[in-house]
């Protein structure tokens, strides 16, 4: 597993990637790479995130929860979000 929490973080040293990319490139599903995005947050490693946006009414989200896209919108309800990024 350490080989490929090495992976992730050479890969986000380059600039932002989606979960979905990352899952894409690492031939991983979306939910082993969120659970290394934790582990990795956990050390010394500080991860960058670029903050989901509602696509609809431009609704800005902080404080994303354990690296997991939002479902819903809490202004407008819509389910249109940007897809949050992160890099090292
Ligand atoms: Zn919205």
């Amino acid at each position: 597993m350490g080989t490929i929490r090495q992976e992730i973080i050479d890969k986000l040293k380059e600039g932002y990637f989606t979960v979905k990319e990352l899952s894409k490139i690492l031939s991983l599903p979306e939910k082993e790479i969120i659970e290394h995005l934790k582990e990795i947050s956990k050390g010394r490693v500080k991860i960058q995130v670029k903050n989901p946006v509602c696509k609809k009414c431009g609704f800005k989200f902080t404080n994303l929860k354990h690296f997991k896209k939002p479902s819903k919108c809490p202004s407008c309800k819509s389910t249109f979000i940007s897809e949050p990024e992160f890099k090292i």
